[in-house]
C-alpha cells in the first residue's frame, strides 16, 4: 500500500471539487485560482461561524470536537472535520480522561440544500476514512448538515464510496505530480461552477465554424 509523505498531502476538501469537475479542482489546487463569488463567500462565513462557536463541548452522552484536523497517509490527504461527535456506546474507542467507549461520527456543514450529486458525501467519506486510519476504529456513518434547510442528512459510508475516494485520491496525486490542467469541457455542471468566468471565456471566444468560415474564407459553412 502506498504511504504518502506529509509534504505530499493534498487538501481533503479537494475531493468535492475533483468529483464536481477535474478542471475545477486543478484550477484551484494546482493553479491557485480561487474566484470568490457570493456563494463561496457565504459558504466560507458559515464554516467560520460553525468552527468558532466552540472547539469542543459535551452534551450528555456526546462529546463534540470542532475543527478537528485529520489526515490519511494511505490517501495522501489532510484537512479538517467541521465537527466530530464521539457518542458513548458499548463498542468503540476509549477517550482520554473519559470513561467508557465512544463511537466516532463526523458531521460536515454545507451551505445550500442537499444535492443530487455525490460530491458532499464523498468529502464526508474521505473524512471518515481519515478518522478510521488515525483512531484505528470503524466509522460506518456520518452526517451532512445543510444551512438552508437546517437539516441533517444521515450518510452511510459505503464500500462504493470508499473505493471512489481511493480512486479519486490516487488520480489527484497523479494530476498534482504532473501539474496537469485538464482542458475545459462545457457540461451542465458549468452553470453552477464558481470558476466559470475564469475557465470558460476562452471557450466562448472561440469562433463557431460559420463565423470562422465567413471571416476567413468569405463563405458559408453549410
Ligand atoms: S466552468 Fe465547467 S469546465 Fe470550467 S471548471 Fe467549471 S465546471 Fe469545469
Amino acid at each position: 500500500m502506498t504511504e504518502y509523505r506529509e509534504e505530499d498531502f493534498l487538501m481533503l476538501s479537494g475531493i468535492q471539487h475533483f468529483a464536481f469537475c477535474r478542471r475545477q479542482w486543478a484550477l484551484i489546487h494546482i493553479e491557485g485560482v480561487w474566484e470568490e463569488n457570493a456563494r463561496t463567500a457565504e459558504g466560507r462565513i458559515l464554516h467560520e461561524n460553525a468552527h468558532d462557536a466552540y472547539r469542543s463541548e459535551s452534551r450528555g452522552e456526546v462529546v463534540i470536537s470542532r475543527a478537528m484536523p485529520v489526515f490519511s497517509r494511505s490517501l495522501g490527504l489532510s484537512g479538517e472535520c467541521d465537527a466530530v461527535e464521539f457518542r458513548r456506546s458499548r463498542t468503540g474507542i476509549p477517550l482520554p480522561r473519559r470513561e467508557g467507549l465512544w463511537t466516532v461520527y463526523p458531521v460536515e456543514y454545507k451551505r445550500g440544500s442537499p444535492k443530487e450529486d455525490p460530491c458532499d458525501a464523498l468529502q464526508l467519506a474521505a473524512q471518515a476514512m481519515c478518522l478510521e486510519e488515525m483512531l484505528c476504529c470503524a466509522v460506518p456513518e456520518g452526517a451532512l448538515f445543510y444551512f438552508e434547510t437546517r437539516r441533517r442528512q444521515h450518510v452511510e459510508i459505503t464500500e462504493d464510496m470508499r473505493e471512489t475516494v481511493r480512486r479519486y485520491a490516487e488520480e489527484m496525486h497523479r494530476y498534482a505530480d504532473r501539474a496537469w490542467l485538464p482542458k475545459p469541457k462545457r457540461t451542465r455542471a458549468c452553470k453552477a461552477c464558481s470558476l466559470k468566468d475564469e475557465c470558460l471565456p476562452k471557450l466562448s471566444r472561440l469562433p463557431s465554424a460559420r463565423q470562422y468560415n465567413e471571416e476567413n474564407l468569405g463563405g458559408d459553412s453549410e
